[in-house]
C-alpha cells in the first residue's frame, strides 16, 4: 500500500494544543486504501500537549503569550519531512489552518481568527520538498488518484 503522512489529530490522537483531537471518519477510512503514517509536528518539535495555541508572523511562530517556537515549529517540521523522506510518501492529509500543518490557510498572527492565504510550517517543508499536501476536506481528491503503487 502507498504510504500516507497524515496529521495525527485527524485520526483521534489528542494532541492538538487544547490536549483535545479532531478525528475525522473520512480521513480514517483511507486506510483501506494508504498505509496511515501519523505524525504530530509539534510534538515532534518537542512541544508540550497541552500548550498554548501559536501563530505565524512574518517574524517567525509566536505563542499567544509571545514566546518565540519558531525552532520547534522549524524542528517539527524537519522531522515529518526526514519521515516522509525516508518512506517514500508522496501524499499527506494534514490538518485545515494549523499554524504546523494548514496547506491553504492559515490565521494571521494576530490572534483574532483572521484568517490569510498560506500553509503551515510542516506544509509548506513538505510542498517544497515535493509531497503533495491535502486537508481534511479534501480526501475524494485522493480517493480519485490512481492506484499505481
Ligand atoms: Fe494536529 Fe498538526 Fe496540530 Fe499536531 S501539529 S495537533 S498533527 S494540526
Amino acid at each position: 500500500m502507498e504510504p500516507l503522512l497524515v496529521s495525527a489529530c485527524l485520526l483521534g490522537c489528542p494532541c492538538r494544543y487544547d490536549g483535545k483531537s479532531c478525528g475525522c471518519d473520512n480521513v480514517t477510512a483511507l486506510k483501506d486504501r494508504f498505509h496511515l503514517i501519523p505524525v504530530c509536528p509539534e510534538q515532534l518539535g518537542g512541544l508540550a500537549t497541552p500548550r498554548l495555541p501559536s501563530e505565524i508572523t512574518p517574524n517567525g511562530v509566536f505563542m499567544k503569550d509571545g514566546t518565540d517556537v519558531t525552532y520547534a515549529y522549524r524542528l517539527g517540521a524537519e522531522t515529518a519531512l526526514m519521515i516522509a523522506k525516508t518512506l517514500d510518501v508522496r501524499y499527506a492529509v494534514l490538518k485545515a489552518k494549523s499554524p504546523s500543518c494548514g496547506n491553504k490557510q492559515i490565521y494571521d498572527g494576530s490572534f483574532t481568527g483572521t484568517l490569510i492565504p498560506g500553509s503551515g510550517v510542516t506544509a509548506g517543508l513538505l510542498q517544497a520538498n515535493g509531497v503533495t499536501v491535502f486537508n481534511e476536506t479534501e480526501t475524494d481528491i485522493l480517493l480519485q488518484l490512481p492506484d499505481t503503487y
